[in-house]
């Protein structure tokens, strides 16, 4: 019987993984060895007791008391905290769901990958923050990562049965997010509620505003480099905003081979799930005389600077992919907050990228566990104190 382990499984991802899980037979087909997930302890326990899994944990201590009383009488074991979720990814599993949303994701999942689990990944800043560590991790214990981020899952499944050499260049779709016709001016003004929804895709909030700022894309971007090995410019970003082909592989033949599907997250989820078989999954299914046409078009960088910051972070390389997301995190946080304007964000992101990196060689620091997780808390500092002293 497969082990697995789903971690933010009450989360956009996690609901969508344990969907599937009950689908393919759930505590009869699984053994669910750990569940984690935030605050929602009810959910979390409800989630638990239905497949039976070993142990629960929140993040947050605070927490635990709520869900020992939950868990009551299921024979699940109830645990919380930091050092309780690296506690269950040490016990080992063979299929491990990361789908924490931010830095907070890549301890666990770090941890999972030094027992040879298959690492199912929707924490795209695991690779963002320490892509060569995570893939070295792998490698030394022969361990495996598969793509969860739908463009990703569709350039991987496009490269099936082909060489990496012959691969040109990679195109992953965005669908432009909410505002992606709105003009400059306007964008200034847009508040957290405009930029939460989203035209194509159920996700978490703080997804859905990245993608609104592009910000998502311009991670993507980094994620697509670290986890493929292709030089950045190999790399292009394209506005589609039927969210219908998530992501095309261009060969040196010329030929492109694009992935297309019904925009349902558990589609990636399940290709991981499955893989390297394939199952019947419960997505729509395209009726592409019906839809007529697909649009496409270039990203407008003057409006959503995202993506030139995204490359300057891969020409720096090094510890620049943890800077950019933790100054993300903290500028988003402080548009959720109200404390800046939608633009702010960005401009927010490239000045404490340019502080940071003339405080220290990002590119030239050694890349270890340690030093990402450090330099995401010195960055967060940076940031907020730019915000609350209104420099940004
Ligand atoms: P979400 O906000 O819906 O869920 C996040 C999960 O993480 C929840 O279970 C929450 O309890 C948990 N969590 C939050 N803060 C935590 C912390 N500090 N420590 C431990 N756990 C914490 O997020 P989501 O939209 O499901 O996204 C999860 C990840 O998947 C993100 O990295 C996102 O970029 C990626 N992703 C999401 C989608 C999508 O469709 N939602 C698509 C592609 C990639
Ligand atoms: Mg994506």
């Amino acid at each position: 019987m497969r082990s697995v382990s789903v971690f933010g499984v009450t989360g956009s991802i996690g609901e969508s993984t344990y969907d599937l899980l009950l689908r393919q037979g759930g505590s009869e087909a699984f053994r669910i060895v750990a569940l984690s997930g935030g605050r929602n302890v009810a959910r979390l326990a409800e989630m638990a007791r239905t497949l039976r899994a070993e142990v629960a944990v929140t993040a947050f201590d605070t927490c635990l008391p709520a869900l020992r009383e939950a868990l009551a009488g299921s024979g699940v074991k109830a645990a919380a905290g930091p050092a309780a979720l690296l506690e269950a990814a040490d016990h080992p599993a063979d299929w491990v769901m990361s789908a924490i949303v931010g830095a907070a994701g890549l301890a666990p999942g770090f941890r999972a990958l030094r027992h040879g689990a298959t690492l199912a990944l929707a924490n795209k800043e695991s690779l963002v923050t320490a892509g060569p560590l995570l893939l070295a991790e792998a490698a030394r214990h022969g361990a495996r990562i598969l793509p969860v981020d739908s463009e990703h899952s569709a350039v991987f499944q496009a490269l099936v049965g082909e060489e990496m050499s012959a691969v040109e260049r990679i195109i992953i779709t965005a669908s432009g997010g909410a505002l992606r016709d709105w003009p400059l001016e306007r964008l200034a003004h847009a508040t957290v509620s405009d930029a939460s929804q989203h035209p194509n895709w159920a996700m978490g909030q703080r997804i859905t505003i990245d993608s609104a700022s592009l910000f998502n894309k311009a991670m993507e971007v980094i994620e697509t480099r670290e986890f493929f090995g292709v030089d950045p410019v190999q790399i292009e970003v394209l506005v589609h905003p039927e969210s219908m082909v998530h992501a095309l592989v261009g060969y040196k033949d010329g030929a492109l081979m694009a992935h297309l599907g019904a925009p349902d997250m558990r589609h990636a989820i399940g290709y991981a799930l499955n893989w390297p078989r394939r199952a019947p999954l419960p997505v729509a299914r395209l009726d592409l005389a019906k839809l007529g046409q697909l649009t496409f078009r270039a990203p407008d960088e003057a409006r959503f600077p995202a993506l030139r910051l995204a490359r300057e972070v891969m020409e720096a390389g090094g510890l620049a992919g943890a800077v950019f997301n933790a100054a993300k995190e903290a500028a988003l946080d402080g548009f959720i907050a109200g404390r800046i304007g939608f633009l702010r964000m960005a401009a927010l992101v490239e000045e404490v990228l340019s502080q940071m990196s003339s405080r220290q060689r990002l590119g030239n620091a050694a890349l270890s566990l340690d030093n990402v997780l450090g330099i995401d808390g010195e960055t967060r500092v940076v940031a907020r104190g730019l915000i609350d002293t209104g420099r940004i």
